[in-house]
């Protein structure tokens, strides 16, 4: 399995965000791929960190048909 799609078929964002002062990951449901600007990684966002350099779950499914 590809890296991107690993990163598309994990359920969670993982997002850091600080919660009361403590880095934690954000959790919420995966809707997008990003890819990491620094490593050029893919990973996983839900659509409130979603933005730019990302692919759209529905891109990746129709790239694999
Ligand atoms: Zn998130």
């Amino acid at each position: 399995m590809t890296t991107l799609l690993r990163a598309a078929l994990y359920p969670n964002c993982t997002e850091g965000v600080s919660r009361k002062g403590r880095f934690q990951p954000c959790g919420s449901t995966t809707v997008a791929v990003r890819y990491d600007p620094d490593s050029g990684d893919p990973y996983p966002v839900c659509a409130h960190h979603a933005r730019a350099d990302m692919v759209p779950l529905l891109k990746i499914l129709e790239d694999m048909r």
